[in-house]
């Protein structure tokens, strides 16, 4: 800075440096020449680090690679003409890894007008973080270096705020959530969007809570640590290739990941793309779902939802088998509610357990509950029924609430519904389907109208009746009925509609359905 005895000069070079300290780029590589030595001086004098390389492109790979791990770009100085044509290969190799970098050449003098280049800096911060990272170049002519500029006529832009969070539509939220939850075998792909995005906290959550296998990328190793017990590093191949739901954080389906394609995937392999960058999304394949949006943002939408979700059968057997008395009948009837209630749920008495029988018969668990809770009024007073039914299964004989109120047996009913045999659908998915025609023509065959208040039919008369959807719910409810042993009561618990069965070891065993 100097004085002309009016005004308070400053140069170019100065006012240049300041620009992007005020910026808050603290890095700048480069080799310096005519005109930017005075740039990289400066930048010196306002704080920012300067190292000179030997070679303008790995000056450009540093400040690159700078961007990448501070989140702030690094700057690239270069002199024009030979000088930016070497940092091309540092530019490109940014562009490609989407880190954010500035690259500043100077280039021959020119007649200006105005200050505008100055204005330049903001703009070429923002649009280096912002968005998909990048890189971007400013072109600052000779003259404008060595210029004598009034202070009192400097504006800095201040420090342009940090890229804006977005987050993914909710509806792909919950569609995300539903394909994860009835994968036979997902795998998260962490790759180094996630480790730019510094989502390692909210992924590490993600993979812990839905014990979910994780496969990281060369850079987007770290992330979550190599020794991590869910880290399928070791069986690479295998775990890409026997993938039926593939979660991509901040992965492209380029070379690195073979473009997504047979043979090292499944053909039916579903993906979910968590990307920044909407032009990424459906590249090489035709994802299952798509989430526009910053991975820590998504990451934390998805564990927000998952609280919410509705439950699936292992989730409902496991809290109802925490519960259970060890004497108590279990009377249990369904496909899915009764098959995979068998495995879950626990006998420690013979005939303790009466269900659909050699017969496959829908329709019997009422009038076995209630015998049950009759034999055991006489024998073992105290001794509880509990009545495990699907609610296709409960349709059957429904009516025999009546009967169990009539005579007062204290019969807890669970209908674990899931809006159909077999499988439903959720009450969105009913309304729009019914958009297209009447239930007669369009409504799949095994649905049941979704959300039905099955509990209603217990308190009609006179019984208690729960409608659950989280398992505090379910816990607190059968607490209650398990306690209260002088009514009897139906907890009607809402699962996930497409809820199955998970994997099975034989594949014989798959086509059974009953
Ligand atoms: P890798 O080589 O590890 O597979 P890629 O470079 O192919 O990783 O993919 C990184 C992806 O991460 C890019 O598509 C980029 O758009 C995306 N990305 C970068 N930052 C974020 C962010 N904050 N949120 C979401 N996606 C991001
Ligand atoms: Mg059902």
């Amino acid at each position: 800075e100097r004085s002309d005895g009016r005004e308070r000069l400053v140069s170019g070079a100065k006012v240049v440096a300041q620009a992007l300290k005020t910026q808050d780029v603290n890095y700048m590589f480069g080799i310096v020449g005519i005109p930017v030595t005075e740039i990289a001086l400066a930048a010196q004098e306002v704080g920012i680090r300067y190292i000179g390389m030997r070679n303008e492109q790995a000056a450009c790979y540093a400040a690159s690679a700078v961007g990448y791990l501070t989140g702030r770009p690094g700057v690239c100085l270069v002199v024009s003409g030979p000088g930016l044509i070497h940092a091309l290969g540092g530019m490109a190799n940014a562009n490609m890894n989407c880190w954010p970098l500035i690259v500043i050449g100077g280039s021959s003098e020119r007649s200006q007008e105005t200050m505008g280049a100055f204005q330049e800096f903001p703009q070429a911060v923002r649009s280096s973080i912002y968005g998909r990272p990048g890189a971007c170049y400013v072109d600052i002519p000779a003259d404008f270096v060595n210029l004598q500029v009034n202070v009192n006529a400097i504006r800095y832009m201040e420090c342009c705020m940090p890229p804006p969070v977005s987050m993914a539509e909710s509806s792909a939220v919950c569609m995300a959530a539903s394909v994860i939850r009835n994968a036979k075998q997902p795998l998260l792909v962490i790759g180094k969007g996630a480790a730019y995005a510094r989502a390692e906290e909210s992924i590490r959550k993600l993979v812990e809570q839905c014990k979910l296998p994780f496969l990281p990328t060369p850079m987007g190793k770290g992330v979550i640590p190599d020794n991590h017990p869910n880290c399928v590093g070791a069986a690479r191949s295998r775990a890409l290739q026997f993938a039926d739901v593939i979660v991509l954080f901040g992965a492209r389906l380029n070379w690195i990941l073979h473009f997504g394609l047979p043979p090292r995937y499944q053909p039916d392999v579903k993906f979910i793309q968590v990307d920044i960058c909407a032009e990424e999304l459906g590249n090489n394949v035709r994802p299952a779902v798509t989430l526009l949006g910053d991975i820590n943002a998504v990451t934390k939408q998805e564990l927000a939802f998952k609280k919410s979700l509705p439950m699936n059968y292992y989730t409902v057997f496991y809290h109802i088998q925490e519960q259970l008395p060890r004497d108590c009948f279990v009377v249990s009837e369904g496909a899915n509610t009764m098959d995979i209630g068998r495995t879950v749920l626990q006998n420690y008495l013979p005939r303790h357990r009466l269900d659909a029988g050699t017969f496959g018969t829908m329709g019997v668990g009422l009038g076995f509950a209630i015998a049950s809770a009759l034999v055991a009024k006489d024998r073992n007073p105290g001794q509880q029924v509990i009545c495990v039914e699907g609610d296709s299964a409960f349709g059957f004989s429904g009516m025999e609430v009546e009967t169990i109120c009539r005579y007062n047996l204290p019969i807890i009913l669970l209908v674990v519904n899931n809006n159909g045999i077999y499988q439903g659908f959720d009450t969105d998915t009913w309304k729009e389907m019914l958009k297209f025609g009447d239930a007669t023509t369009v409504a799949p065959p095994m649905c049941l109208l979704p959300h039905s208040h099955y509990e209603h039919v217990m308190i009609a008369f006179g019984g208690k009746g729960y409608f659950v959807q989280t398992p505090e719910e379910l816990q607190k409810s059968l607490r209650q009925s398990l306690a209260d042993t002088t009514k009897p009561s139906l907890i009607n618990i809402m699962i996930e509609p497409q809820a199955t069965r998970k994997a099975q070891d034989f594949h014989w065993l798959t086509r059974s359905n009953m």
